[in-house]
């Protein structure tokens, strides 16, 4: 098995393929001040298999198309759907978040939870806010970092990883440079990491290895997973992601 099924093997059978928690996304929700009851289309780009899509569908009168440019992924958030009975609410696509198919203004609301840094922080700003009809709504989070001076080796860390982790600041400054106005931010507390995230991840490496024979490819994921968890639990007080919600205003 190559390092990408590794990585969905890992990973699909979680609630959440990142950090996050259904109460963060509804706090994000808040702060959009978007009315529940009228009809809206929205994109949920990096979907995975998806938490905040369903959470979405649950709480607006809402169209949603769930991206993620894993299939897999996208098999699972459907039986979720179907269980929940919201698939009537949500459509999959499977595809890359640098080549969409939409139509220029044909979205309410471009949600995305921990994934935009796949394709960059301001590439996807300036390249999703034309989809966003005139003062759509664009809610993502980000890596970023809440200490203006973080140690040495966290630093280089996520350099390294992410080179374009930033302050809160300097990522409102992006969204206002790139035709948004700011409605609101917060930062995702820290057992959305802990609890919701790196535990049942952790939880899971012992089948995880045993499915895959203890390769050396598995052990290396899992030993990479590792290493980012014991740096977060030094260094949880310099960064979590920022969840950035903002209005298209030009
Ligand atoms: N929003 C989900 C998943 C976050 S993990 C949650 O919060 O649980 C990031 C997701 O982005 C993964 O599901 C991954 O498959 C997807 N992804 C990564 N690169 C992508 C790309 N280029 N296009 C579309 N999806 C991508």
């Amino acid at each position: 098995m190559d390092e990408l099924q590794l990585l969905i093997d890992l990973h699909k059978h979680a609630q959440r393929q990142g950090p996050g928690a259904d109460a963060e996304t509804l706090r994000a929700l808040d702060l959009t001040r978007l009315d529940r009851t009228t009809p809206l289309k929205i994109a949920d780009i990096g979907c995975g298999t998806g938490a905040s899509t369903l959470m979405l569908a649950q709480h607006l009168n809402a169209e949603i198309t769930a991206v993620d440019f894993l299939q897999e992924f996208l098999d699972i958030l459907n039986d979720r759907a179907a269980s929940l009975e919201l698939q009537d609410k949500i459509t999959p696509l499977c595809c890359s978040m640098d080549n969409l198919p939409f139509e220029a203004q044909e979205y309410d609301v471009i949600w995305s939870e921990g994934a935009i840094y796949n394709i960059g922080f301001a590439q996807g700003i300036k390249e999703w806010k034309r989809y966003l009809k005139k003062e759509g709504i664009m809610a993502v989070s980000e890596i970023t970092w809440t200490s203006a001076s973080p140690p040495e080796e966290i630093r280089q860390h996520w350099e390294s990883e992410y080179p374009e982790i930033d302050t809160a600041s300097s990522k409102f400054a992006i969204l206002e440079q790139s035709g948004f106005s700011a409605l609101g931010y917060f930062v995702l507390p820290e057992y959305c990491w802990l609890e919701n995230y790196y535990r049942p991840l952790q939880n899971s490496f012992k089948d995880f290895l045993a499915r895959n024979g203890d390769s050396k490819e598995a052990r290396a994921i899992v030993e990479a997973e590792e290493r980012e968890i014991e740096l977060h639990e030094k260094y949880s007080n310099c960064y979590s992601y920022g969840v950035y919600i903002a209005r298209k205003v030009e």
